[in-house]
C-alpha cells in the first residue's frame, strides 16, 4: 500500500516544473508522516531541476527546506506525535554506522547520506521525493524538531540555508572576537550575516550588489565591501578569520584570499566544481591561509541550530509565493532578486 501524493515536479532539465502525482511509501515503524505545510526554495533545488550538477534523475521533486505536521507516525516513533510540527531539511538518511556517521556528521556517511530529493532510499531503493508537495515520509532519526516561538514559514529555511551556514561557524569555532567575511547576499548569505553576527563576530558581507547594503547592515552586517570595486577590495587586507563563500557559480577566488588573516580560511558552500580562474598559491603559503568546503550540518547540529535561533530570535526574511509561481521564483533568483528566500505557502498546491 501507498500513498497518491500531489506534488511539483521537473520532468527533465528542459522544462519548468509542473504538477505531478507519485506515490509515497507507508509509513515504516520508525517513519514519521508529515503534511507540508511550508517549504523554502534553495538555489540547490535550481541547479537540481535543471541537472547543473549533471546527477539529476527525473522527475524531480525538489524541496528541502520543509515544515510541516505530523499526521501520522509508525509504531516505533517515539519522538514525534501526531499533530507536532516538524521540519525535514538536505537528507533522510544515512548508514548510520560508520564513523562520520557516529560522530554525528550524517551528512559525510561513507556510503553517502540520502538527499531528501534526488536520492535512493536505503530500503525500499526506490527515489526521494522532496517537500514541494501535499505529504513527506522519513525516518524520526532525520526529522527535526521545531522549537516553540519559531514562526513555522521563516522555520523553514533555517532546515537548509540555516544550517549550512551554522555548521562552518561552529567549525572554525566563531565567536565573540572573531572576524567573519560572507561572500554573496542571498539566502545562505542573508543567513550567514544572522548567525554571524549572533555569535558575537564582526561581520562583513561582500557583494556585487551595492542595493543590498541597507539590508545587509539590517541583517547583521557591520561592514560592506563591493566586490566589484578594486580599490575596496584592495583596501580589505589581512582580516578575516572566516569568510563564507555562498556564490552558486564559479568564480575567482584570488581576490578574496588576502583579505584573510594569517591561518584565516575561505569555506566553499556555494559552488560546486572546477575552480577558474585557477587558485594562486601564493596568499595561502605566506600567511598559512586555507580553502575548504562545507556540506549541511548533521541532524543533532541542525537541532542546536534551530534551538539557537528559538532563543535568540532569529528566522529567515521570507516571500511568500504560491507553488504556481515557482519557474518565476526561479528566474528571479538566477538574478539575485530574492529577499531573501522564497518560501512556497503549500495550500496553494489545492488552488
Ligand atoms: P541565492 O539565494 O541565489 O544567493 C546567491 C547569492 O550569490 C546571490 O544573491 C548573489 O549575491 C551572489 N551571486 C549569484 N550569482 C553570482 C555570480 N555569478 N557571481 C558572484 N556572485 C553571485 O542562492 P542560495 O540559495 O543562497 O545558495 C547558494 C549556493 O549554495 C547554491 O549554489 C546552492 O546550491 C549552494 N548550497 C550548498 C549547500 C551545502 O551544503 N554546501 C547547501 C545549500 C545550498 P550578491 O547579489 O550579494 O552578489
Ligand atoms: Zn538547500
Amino acid at each position: 500500500m501507498t500513498m497518491k501524493v500531489l506534488g511539483y515536479a521537473a520532468k527533465s532539465a528542459q522544462v519548468p516544473l509542473a504538477p505531478l502525482e507519485f506515490t509515497r511509501r507507508d509509513p515504516r515503524p520508525d517513519d514519521v508522516v508529515m503534511e507540508v505545510l511550508y517549504c523554502g526554495v534553495c538555489h540547490s533545488d535550481l541547479h537540481q531541476a535543471r541537472n547543473d550538477w549533471g546527477v539529476s534523475t527525473y522527475p524531480l521533486v525538489p524541496g528541502h527546506e520543509v515544515i510541516g505536521r505530523v499526521t501520522a507516525v509508525g509504531k516505533d516513533v517515539t519522538k514525534f506525535k501526531v499533530g507536532d510540527p516538524a521540519g525535514i531539511g538536505c537528507m533522510v538518511d544515512s548508514c548510520r554506522v560508520c564513523q562520520p556517521c557516529k560522530q554525528g556528521l550524517e551528512q559525510y556517511c561513507e556510503e553517502g547520506n540520502v538527499q531528501t530529493y534526488n536520492g535512493v532510499d536505503r530500503h525500499d531503493h526506490l527515489p526521494t521525493y522532496g517537500g514541494y508537495s501535499q505529504t513527506i515520509v522519513a525516518s524520526q532519526d532525520f526529522v527535526l524538531k521545531v522549537p516553540a516561538g519559531l514562526d513555522l514559514k521563516a522555520a523553514a529555511p533555517l532546515l537548509c540555508a540555516g544550517i549550512t551556514t551554522w555548521s562552518p561557524l561552529r567549525h572554525w569555532k566563531i565567536g565573540k572576537g572573531s572576524k567573519v567575511a560572507v561572500v554573496g547576499l542571498g539566502g545562505l548569505g542573508h543567513m550567514a550575516l544572522k548567525l554571524a553576527n549572533a555569535l558575537g563576530a564582526k561581520v562583513t558581507l561582500f557583494t556585487r550588489s551595492p542595493s543590498k547594503e541597507a539590508d545587509a547592515r539590517r541583517l547583521g552586517a557591520h561592514h560592506i565591501v563591493l566586490s566589484t570595486d578594486d580599490k575596496q577590495m584592495a583596501a580589505t587586507k589581512g582580516q578575516f578569520d572566516l569568510i563564507i563563500d555562498t556564490v552558486p557559480y564559479v568564480h575567482d577566488i584570488n581576490p578574496y584570499m588576502p583579505t584573510l588573516n594569517v591561518d584565516g580560511t575561505l569555506v566553499f558552500v556555494g559552488f560546486l566544481g572546477d575552480l577558474s580562474p585557477m587558485l594562486n598559491t601564493m596568499p595561502l603559503i605566506l600567511a598559512r591561509r586555507s580553502v575548504a568546503g562545507s556540506c549541511i550540518g548533521g541532524i543533532a547540529e541542525t537541532q542546536e541550530m534551530l534551538d539557537f535561533c528559538a532563543k535568540h530570535g532569529i528566522a529567515s526574511d521570507i516571500e511568500m509565493i504560491n507553488i504556481q509561481d515557482i519557474n518565476h521564483a526561479y528566474e528571479r533568483m538566477i538574478k539575485s532578486d530574492v529577499k531573501y528566500r522564497f518560501v512556497i505557502d503549500m495550500a496553494s498546491l489545492k488552488a
